[in-house]
């Protein structure tokens, strides 16, 4: 706490109060019925928490990585299910905050920083999680954009986002094969089918799913990075 400056000390201090009042007494029985919080995810939306990585212009708070890591203490220490809903949506937030055109930084930064349209990431898959080389998600060049095939497993939060960063390959030849994956910015649509809730033995409430991915359409401008007139990194 102690390096933290005054505001993101109050930062901290009022998710902390919102834990104690609002998230303590209700956690034990949304878990066990397997309930998704959705008078909480209101609250953190108030509260501002959801825009905590995203940089102005497009956000109020832009927090240091170790406010972040204290307000996702605070959370994880009321209910573990609302740190994850928090997490996977920041790391979006930063990756197109970094990474993103100004345009996809405009299109989408504005509204992940009120939780209007939060987001997940979908990186693992059926055959395995740490080693992502070994993916099998494709996106094939098509007419205006890409064609997205493939499975993701585990993915959190994945019915009640609206924005999926999607690691896939779009060079499958390519040596490494690292160098062949990038990150789409898919809105779900026609092609994704979200096709199961995995069960779990605790961190319930926020769901976590199954997604595939059928000749999916995706624009060409869905590349995170990359403006589609330039074909280049901006
Ligand atoms: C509740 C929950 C929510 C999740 N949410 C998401 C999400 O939102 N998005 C997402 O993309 N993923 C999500 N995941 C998936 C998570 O990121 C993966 O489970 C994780 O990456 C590990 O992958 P794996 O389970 O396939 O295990 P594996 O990669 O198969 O690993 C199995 C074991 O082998 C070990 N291992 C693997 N490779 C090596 C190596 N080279 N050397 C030594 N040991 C090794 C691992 O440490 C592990 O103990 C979630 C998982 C859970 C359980």
């Amino acid at each position: 706490m102690d390096t933290l400056n005054a505001d993101e000390q109050e930062i901290v201090s009022l998710v902390a109060r919102f834990v104690d009042r609002e998230v303590r007494p209700v956690a034990r029985p949304l878990e066990h019925d397997n309930a998704y919080p959705e008078s909480l995810i209101e609250q953190m939306k108030s509260l501002g928490v959801f825009g905590l990585t995203v940089p102005a212009p497009y956000g109020e708070y832009h927090v240091s990585a170790a406010c972040y890591a204290l307000v996702t203490e605070e959370l994880a220490r009321g209910w573990m299910s609302l740190a994850g809903a928090f997490g996977g949506h920041s790391v979006v937030c930063h990756l197109i905050s970094r990474f993103g055109t100004d345009e996809q930084r405009s299109r989408y930064l504005p509204r992940l920083a009120t939780g209007g349209l939060r987001a997940t990431m979908a990186l693992t898959e059926p055959g395995g999680g740490s080693d992502l080389q070994a993916m099998r998600t494709v996106a094939r060049p098509c007419d205006g954009g890409w064609s997205v095939s493939g499975a993701k497993t585990w993915i959190s939060n994945a019915r009640h986002c609206g924005l999926i960063a999607l690691l896939c390959l779009t060079d499958a030849q390519s040596r490494p094969a690292h160098q062949g994956v990038s990150i789409l910015l898919v809105e779900p649509g026609p092609g994704l089918t979200i096709s199961r809730d995995l069960p779990k033995l605790g961190y319930k409430g926020v769901e976590s799913c199954e997604l595939s991915f059928d000749e999916m359409p995706v624009p060409g401008n869905a590349l995170l990075g990359v403006s589609p007139a330039t074909g280049s990194p901006r």
